[in-house]
């Protein structure tokens, strides 16, 4: 097994360099700077690196970069993928101007993600500094948008086929192999407005919706009591949007409720869309005047790896090898971007670096985690392009 020296100054210089950058999301926070400045930085620093590189833009204003280590042919492909924007910096005395103490490097983007992005340049930094030639493509995904909306992984999915993909979000260098998916969804029940007076003509809509919210509440206390994903735990829901009538003189003709329902593994929008459809048949079966629909606003898989997935394994074996600790299989409640890559069959697995305070004031992330990881990383690339 060769070992590749990463070039931690390099690295630490590079992670400065994309603090630097503002980045924040604009789907966020309108009017934020985006990922044209951080998209053109990492375009010209792969270039310089000897990668083919490709701006992917589908969505004008919001580039993906994406550079490819042409392999030499006939073996695995895989990507390593980091996300390029960041939340606000509302709260934030100097977010654009990072700081190292007490080997933590401090500024927006330290851990969530930049830090990561750092690490994967220094994978191909170290790779053509030891004159590595792999059999299969080694392809850096620096995507737009994961903080939003996932464009960039979406987009990357679709036009960069590859075998395996290693999503660098944080996981104090464990391995996640598993996180929730979501479904947001709206109920609507339906009355009928009338003058507040004229109780022999309104429909209540919101009086119905609390007849639905009852049932709603019992399907809660069911899904927390379900058997519990290994990882994950059961899956939950919660209702944190409510808005129906118009004027306190007027009966309410529309009430809508807004759901948002974690999701294990297994479980489908068409599965958690039926469960709600089922209380609104129940609340009818009571009062056939009860009139009420579901909509689907938008759904995004849960995610699972076997612990047995090739990608798995070699990145495990990698860890393993550089720090003599065998990294924990564990999952992540929140939604990422490795969802989407699984969904295209791209074997995927999530290892980053040891950090804290992402979406808050104060974030850093560990400088000799990142070190770590990009070790890790460039070994398991060499034993799985090879
Ligand atoms: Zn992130």
């Amino acid at each position: 097994m060769r070992s590749f020296p990463i070039d931690r100054d390099h690295l630490v210089a590079t992670l400065a360099d994309l603090i630097r950058i503002d980045s924040v999301n604009p789907s966020l926070v309108p009017g934020a700077a985006g990922e044209a400045a951080i998209a053109e930085y990492l375009a010209g620093r792969l270039k310089a690196l000897g990668l083919a590189v490709k701006t992917l833009e589908a969505t004008p204003g919001r580039p993906s970069v994406v550079g490819t280590v042409q392999g030499s042919g006939g073996g695995r492909s895989l990507m390593l993928n980091a996300h390029m924007d960041t939340v606000g910096v509302e709260a934030m005395v100097e977010p654009f101007a990072p700081t190292v103490s007490d080997g933590k490097m401090h500024g927006r983007g330290a851990y969530d993600m930049k830090g990561s992005l750092a690490a994967c340049l220094a994978v191909v930094k170290a790779l053509a500094d030891a004159r590595v030639s792999l059999r299969g493509d080694l392809v850096l995904a620096a995507v737009a948008d994961e903080e939003y909306a996932s464009i960039g992984t979406a987009e990357v999915a679709r036009q960069v086929p590859v075998n395996a993909a290693i999503v660098t979000e944080p996981t104090e260098l464990d391995l996640c192999i598993a996180h929730k998916g979501f479904v947001w969804l709206e109920v609507e029940t339906m009355g009928r407005a009338a003058h507040g007076s004229r109780f022999f003509e309104g429909i209540d809509a919101n009086m119905r919706m609390g007849r639905f919210l009852g049932r709603l509440d019992r399907l809660e206390q069911d899904l927390r009591a379900r058997s519990p994903h290994p990882l994950l735990g059961p899956p939950s829901l919660h209702a944190p949007l409510l808005r129906g009538g118009t004027e306190l003189s007027t009966y309410a003709a529309s009430s809508r409720l807004g759901i948002e329902r974690r999701t294990v593994p297994g479980e489908t929008s068409t599965d958690v869309q039926g469960e709600i459809e089922v209380l609104i048949e129940q609340t009818r079966a009571v009062d056939p005047s009860f009139k009420a629909v579901v909509r689907c606003l938008l759904a995004r898989n849960a995610f699972e790896v076997s612990p047995e997935a090739a990608i798995v394994k070699v990145v495990r074996d990698a860890a393993m090898r550089h720090s003599h600790r065998t990294p924990s299989l564990i999952g992540k409640p929140f939604w990422m971007d490795s969802a989407l890559l699984a969904d295209a069959g791209v074997e995927t697995v999530i290892i980053g670096p040891i950090g804290g305070g992402a979406h808050t004031a104060e974030e850093w992330v560990d400088l000799q985690s990142l070190e770590d990881l990009a070790v890790i990383l460039a070994n398991a690339a060499v034993t799985y392009c090879e």
